[in-house]
């Protein structure tokens, strides 16, 4: 059996493309999914295709760095290339796709339900929360000194689980496209200097010197305050979390051209390369998190909340030396 009978065996679709931009070979799965014949588009030129058609979508778009979804028929494609060198030395672009439209409507059950469960765990633990603070506040009578502190516990990881409760349903909102923001001038500064007034307290019960420069000059922006807190305390909170005692964590804001560049650093566990990529990913947590709580859900609800604000988030880490996030939002 030749290689063209063995890919013409395989589930996925391929199509190789020569680096002339000739379509050199199309399997049979190809052909099924993307409704044409060997015989219609075999030495055919990618840039000559009509446009619209399923093959012109599928070829013309970049999915090198990142396969892509592509709506095509109906169906969802998932569609990556990959450069290979042929045995006379040319290159060629070897295009594979395969239909998830099934696995992305399982997918979206699955995250329908936990969004459903998450949804309902709220209403005990909100009634739970109620008769902590009114304990807390002696409503219900004195409170014996030797409880306090249970209480305070209590109160705290209440909250810590309401937390994690929202992020599981902020998660299925990114999913299902609600996440929406509310921009109205707001002075970035003001919003930052609050996050870090409450992030130091924790800072210095977790040991770690926490230092903040809000620059002066920082431009007027659009900002959700709500949630652009969330993303802070997301990234001061995960830089706290992940740097040992002794550490130390800062938050610089300033002014960058037409944007304000706002950096989170700290000399922490740091992430390894191999996982910097996905760390933006929904549940994604790095190997060097084993160990450390967490849902690995807030990057993915900061990216989201800092995209709809037409602006980026980056990361740079090093492996036992630190890591550094910048979220650049452009001014008015
Ligand atoms: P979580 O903190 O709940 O695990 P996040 O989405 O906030 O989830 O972060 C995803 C992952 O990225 C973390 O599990 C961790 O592996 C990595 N990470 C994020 N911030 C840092 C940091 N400052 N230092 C080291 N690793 C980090």
């Amino acid at each position: 059996m030749g290689a063209e009978d063995l890919i013409d065996l395989v589930s996925i679709g391929v199509v190789l493309v020569g680096d002339d931009g000739i379509i050199r070979s199309i399997n049979s799965r190809g052909q099924r999914l993307l409704k044409v014949t060997k015989e219609e588009v075999l030495g055919k030129r990618v840039d000559m295709l009509p446009l619209r058609t399923p093959l012109y979508k599928v070829l013309s778009e970049n999915c090198r760095e990142m396969p892509q979804e592509l709506a095509v028929n109906g169906s969802l494609l998932l569609v990556r290339s990959t450069e290979v060198v042929l045995e006379n030395g040319v290159s060629a672009e070897l295009v594979e796709f395969r239909d998830v439209t099934e696995e992305k409507r399982e997918r979206r059950q699955r995250e329908e339900f936990v969004a459903m469960m998450a949804h309902d765990l709220k209403s005990p633990l909100t009634v739970m929360m109620g008769y902590i603070q009114a304990m807390k506040g002696e409503m219900l009578g004195k409170v014996d000194q030797s409880l306090q502190s249970c209480l305070e516990e209590l109160d705290r990881n209440s909250y810590r689980l309401l937390g994690m409760i929202d992020d599981v349903l902020d998660a299925y909102r990114l999913e299902v496209g609600l996440v929406s923001v509310n921009q109205e001038f707001s002075d970035l500064q003001a919003v930052l200097a609050s996050c870090c007034r409450d992030l130091a307290r924790e800072a210095e019960i977790q040991g770690i010197q926490f230092s903040s420069v809000i620059k002066p000059d920082i431009p007027a922006v659009r900002v959700d305050r709500k949630q652009i807190i969330r993303v802070f305390s997301n990234l001061v909170g995960n830089a706290i979390k992940f740097t040992p005692r002794k550490g130390s964590v800062s938050l610089t804001a300033e002014r960058r051209g037409e944007t304000v560049a706002v950096t989170v650093a700290d000399t922490g566990i740091g992430i390894p390369e191999a996982d910097l990529h996905r760390v933006f990913n929904k549940y994604y947590r790095a190997s060097s998190a084993r160990g450390y709580k967490g849902t690995g859900l807030g990057l993915a609800i900061s990216k989201a909340i800092v995209e709809a604000h037409r602006g980026t988030i980056e990361v740079e880490s090093r492996e036992g030396t630190g890591s550094r996030f910048t979220v650049i939002l452009p001014a008015e």
